[in-house]
């Protein structure tokens, strides 16, 4: 963010300071709209959004697996103290359900990704077939999600609204740039190795968006454990098309993939671990892998450099 959007910041939630009739910086403190998310990834997205003029907390920070996440006595302060909570939904938060249904009842509570249009929605192939909730890595879904957290957060707070839309365009346009980016980078993988073998199904959205074949060890959630079958069939595939790399997440633990390259070295091919790729949580704050562009950059490189 700029400076001068800063100031524009500033000015616009001490006029929504006065409007409200209240003075003083203790009341100013308190008059904060106070949001909470879940993931590093929304809380980005709210900061981008509502600059100084909000308090964001993110309740998951680095190398947190959302999928078992339970809210921690500490959380749920947090959580009763939000005028809003915004979390992903379709079921990423897979153990947050009751406390959401509870708190629902006392103030409001969006769940983002569930706004997205079903024809962008992807199902996982486990469990059910459910829907696969990591979208923000089809960063033109995710822009998408940015401009409706615009909508919802205006309507939060009306004295604000214009602010945070204009902020949430900004951000957007950004996020074509970033498509591009991500595009043009993927593309000059040679065509034979542009497969993403990943712990879990985290990169179906990207991989769709893209043009790389993603294959996970376990399904969409990480609440399945791999199988045997499931090793003994990547280890085909790997051999087979001679792929170079796979690659471990930080949210998740590298014992699966492991197996996957020993089962392959047993077979004569050598694989690698290309790098360590953030899934399901962004890097740790105050580097540019704490930032959504940061950890979608991350990524992109490491994913280029180990399979060209
Ligand atoms: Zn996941």
């Amino acid at each position: 963010m700029n400076i001068s959007k800063k100031i524009q910041g500033l000015i616009l939630l001490f006029l929504a300071t006065i409007t409200l009739g209240c003075g003083g910086n203790e009341k100013e403190s308190s008059n904060r709209l106070k949001v909470v998310t879940t993931t590093g990834m929304l809380g980005d997205a709210v900061r981008n959004i509502v600059g100084d003029s909000a308090e964001v907390v993110s309740l998951m920070g680095p190398g947190v697996d959302p999928h078992l996440y339970k809210a921690t006595q500490g959380d749920l302060t947090q959580l009763n103290r939000a005028d809003l909570i915004i979390y992903n939904g379709l079921f990423l938060e897979g153990k947050m359900g009751d406390v959401f249904s509870r708190l629902q009842r006392t103030k409001p509570i969006v769940a983002a990704a569930e706004n997205l249009d079903s024809t962008f929605l992807l199902s996982g192939d486990a469990i059910g077939k459910a829907i696969d909730p990591h979208v923000w890595f089809d960063v033109s879904l995710w822009r998408q999600v940015v401009l409706h957290l615009g909508e919802v957060l205006a309507e939060q707070s009306p004295e604000l609204a214009e602010y945070f839309q204009d902020n949430a365009k900004q951000y957007a346009e950004q996020l074509v740039a970033l498509d591009e980016e991500v595009a043009t980078a993927i593309a000059t993988i040679p065509e034979g190795q542009r497969v993403l073998i990943t712990a879990h199904d985290a990169f179906g959205y990207f991989g769709n968006r893209y043009q790389i074949e993603v294959e996970g060890l376990q399904g969409i959630s990480t609440l399945s454990e791999p199988g045997i079958r499931d090793v003994t069939e990547l280890v085909d595939l790997i051999t087979e098309r001679k792929i170079k790399a796979v690659f471990v997440e930080t949210s998740v633990s590298d014992k699966s993939i492991q197996a996957v390259v020993t089962g392959c070295r047993e077979r004569g091919h050598e694989v690698s671990i290309g790098g360590s790729l953030f899934s399901d949580a962004m890097g740790a704050e105050d580097t540019p892998e704490g930032t959504y562009p940061g950890m979608v950059r991350s990524n992109v490189r490491i994913i280029v450099d180990a399979l060209h």
